[in-house]
């Protein structure tokens, strides 16, 4: 890949302008009417942004993890709206198992229309009876004939009222109920017997949420992913960018908050000083800005490992940490950025109002805190 630092200048130029025109002015209004224009996957997709990472034969633009990240990071910092990237950007959990496993046919069927924002693409591991214990996974898909046939449902789901293409976490082995019985496939959600259910949540107003049953679903078999009994791996594998990417997302939305923070404290005057002029203030403000620096030397350093080819237990160990580490610099900053606002900090419309209420599903989604230490131990050796 030839790709320079004057390349990912011009790309964060053009997210900046893209962030301030077609995003920025219409946050407030989207997360008030619990969704965004599916236009947008088109004018996203038309400047770039969804094939950020992807092959150019399947209409992609190869690019680094640092670049990627530093998008993230950007798109986070200037929207404050986590539910308007998870689903405006929902096909970068979707896709990946699909590019890295599914067949040439299977790929070139799934990826173009999504990356050209024609089509919408979400990933379904969660269920009903838990997310955090993968292995225990119970939608089952059985084979029958030149067909799988899927039974269960999933919840939770980024994208899942909107999506075309679910990339579906599915117990092909009858017998072992464990990780070794779960495939990945890839179902067009144009397929009979699927039923949505949007849900409604704490945040992420903006962003499509789904409960999805799964009833007789039938897909075709060349649609599996890769071996079949062979998903968890994948799944797992998929984890990774999930959580260095949300890491970067965190980061965004804990600058964010100090942006926000700042601007107020020089602004806002009390007992005849500026905020900003009290010391209590002013040393919030070093301790946002302390883990917003931590935060992006982790991130900076492990977006370097993985496009130098190093996704090594301790590559994965350090995400899993990081991924906790960003979110509580996020919840940190939130906190602080509401308490200097002060009452302003708790209206609809300030970037920290909204963040303080998105901050847990970055906590929770993509792994929750606990299972992320769990498994940095475990790549560690413990
Ligand atoms: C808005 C939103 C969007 C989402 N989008 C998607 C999506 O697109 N696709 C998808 O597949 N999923 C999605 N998820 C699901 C998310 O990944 C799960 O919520 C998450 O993995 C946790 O699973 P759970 O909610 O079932 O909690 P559980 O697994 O039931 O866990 C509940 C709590 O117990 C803790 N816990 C569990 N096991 C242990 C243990 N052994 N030791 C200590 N503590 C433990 C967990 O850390 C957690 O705090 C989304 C969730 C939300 C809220």
């Amino acid at each position: 890949m030839n790709w320079t630092a004057q390349d990912t200048t011009a790309l964060l130029d053009t997210v900046e302008r893209f962030a301030r025109e077609a995003l920025v002015p219409h946050v407030n209004d989207w997360d008030a009417a619990a969704g965004f224009p599916r236009a947008l996957y088109q004018q996203a997709a038309h400047i770039g942004l969804l094939g950020l990472g992807y092959p150019e034969h399947l209409g992609g633009t190869p690019a680094p993890w640092r670049a990627r990240n530093a998008v993230s990071q950007l798109l986070a910092r200037r929207t404050a709206s986590g539910g308007l990237l998870a689903s405006l950007f929902s096909h970068n959990i979707g896709l990946p198992p699909i590019l890295k496993h599914g067949s040439p046919e299977v790929q070139a069927q799934v990826i173009p229309p999504v990356l050209a924002g024609e089509q919408i693409a979400a990933l379904g591991i969660t269920e009903p009876g838990g997310g955090s214990d993968v292995a225990n996974l119970r939608t089952t898909a059985r084979r029958d004939g030149a067909d799988y046939v899927i039974d269960g449902e999933k919840t939770f789901i980024t994208s899942g009222v909107r999506c075309d293409w679910i990339t579906l976490a599915v117990r092909t082995d009858a017998v072992n109920k464990g990780a070794g019985g779960i495939s990945l496939i890839a179902v067009p959600c144009d397929a009979k017997g699927i039923e949505r259910t949007a849900l409604h949540k704490m945040g992420w107003h903006a962003s499509d949420t789904a409960h999805i049953r799964f009833d007789g679903v039938r897909v075709p078999a060349r649609h599996l992913l890769g071996e079949e009994h062979k998903g968890f791996r994948m799944i797992m594998g998929n984890f990774n960018g999930e959580r260095l990417a949300m890491s970067a997302l965190a980061l965004g939305f804990a600058e964010a908050c100090h942006d926000e923070a700042l601007a107020w404290a020089r602004e806002r005057k009390t007992f005849g000083q500026a905020l900003v002029e009290h010391q209590v203030v002013r040393h919030k403000l070093m301790d946002m800005r302390m883990r917003i620096a931590s935060t992006q030397h982790w991130l900076d350093a492990l977006g370097d490992h993985i496009d130098a080819g190093d996704e090594g237990a301790d590559w994965v160990a350090n995400v899993c940490l990081l991924k906790n580490h960003s979110t509580q610099a996020m919840q940190a900053n939130a906190d602080a950025a509401v308490q200097i606002l002060g009452g302003m900090g708790f209206m609809r419309g300030t970037a920290c109002e909204r963040i303080y209420r998105e901050v847990k599903v970055m906590m929770i989604g993509g792994g929750a805190e606990e299972i992320m230490k769990e498994l940095a131990a475990r790549q560690s050796g413990l």
